[in-house]
C-alpha cells in the first residue's frame, strides 16, 4: 500500500482548499433562509439610511450577538414573545430600542417589501419615511443625502421632496 507524504506547504493548501469548500457549502446555506433583515445603503455614499428588521414570536434579532448587554437585557423583559416583532430604524427615526409587537399581517407586509424592495412593497409597509427610499429615483439615501430640514422636509440629491418626519409614527 503507498503512502502520501506531503510537505507542510502541501498540507496548507490542501486544509485551506477544505475550509473554502465548507464555508461556500455554509454560505449557500445561510442564502437560502429568508432574509429577514434589511440594511439599505446611501445610493450617494454607501452608508447605512435605514435598518428594518422581523423577529419571528420566540426568535432573537439577527445582531443579537453584537447587542450591548443592557439592550439585550431591556428586549428579554419587554418584547412581546407570542408576537412578531418590528425593528425599526430609518432617516427619519426609530421605533426604539426593543421595537414594537406587530400583526401578523404587517409582518407579511414588511417580509415582502424585504424580499422586494421597491416603493409599492415599502408603501405598504407604513413607514413614515419609506426606510430613506425615494419613490420617484427608486434609490435609497441617508438623512445627510436628504437634506432633512428642521420640519422634517427632505431633498433627495435629484431635487425630489417628501416629509420624513423625525417623529414616529408607528
Ligand atoms: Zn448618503
Ligand atoms: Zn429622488
Amino acid at each position: 500500500m503507498s503512502k502520501i507524504d506531503l510537505t507542510d506547504a502541501e498540507k496548507g493548501a490542501l486544509v485551506g482548499h477544505l475550509k473554502k469548500l465548507v464555508g461556500s457549502w455554509w454560505n449557500g446555506r445561510r442564502q437560502r433562509k429568508s432574509r429577514v433583515l434589511f440594511q439599505p445603503e446611501c445610493k450617494e455614499c454607501g452608508l447605512r439610511c435605514a435598518s428594518i428588521e422581523i423577529i419571528a414570536p420566540d426568535a432573537l434579532p439577527v445582531e443579537w450577538a453584537a447587542w450591548p448587554q443592557d439592550r439585550r437585557e431591556a428586549f428579554a423583559r419587554y418584547r412581546v414573545a407570542s408576537s412578531h416583532c418590528l425593528l425599526y430604524e430609518g432617516p427619519g427615526g426609530s421605533n426604539g430600542r426593543v421595537g414594537d409587537p406587530i400583526s401578523p399581517e404587517r409582518a407579511a407586509a414588511v417580509l415582502a417589501a424585504i424580499a422586494n424592495p421597491i416603493p409599492e412593497t415599502l408603501k405598504a409597509c407604513g413607514f413614515y419615511d419609506g426606510a430613506g427610499l425615494c419613490t420617484e429615483c427608486r434609490e435609497f439615501y441617508c438623512p445627510d443625502h436628504w437634506s432633512i430640514s428642521a420640519t422634517g422636509y427632505g431633498v433627495c440629491p435629484r431635487g425630489h421632496g417628501k416629509s420624513l418626519d423625525p417623529h414616529w409614527h408607528p
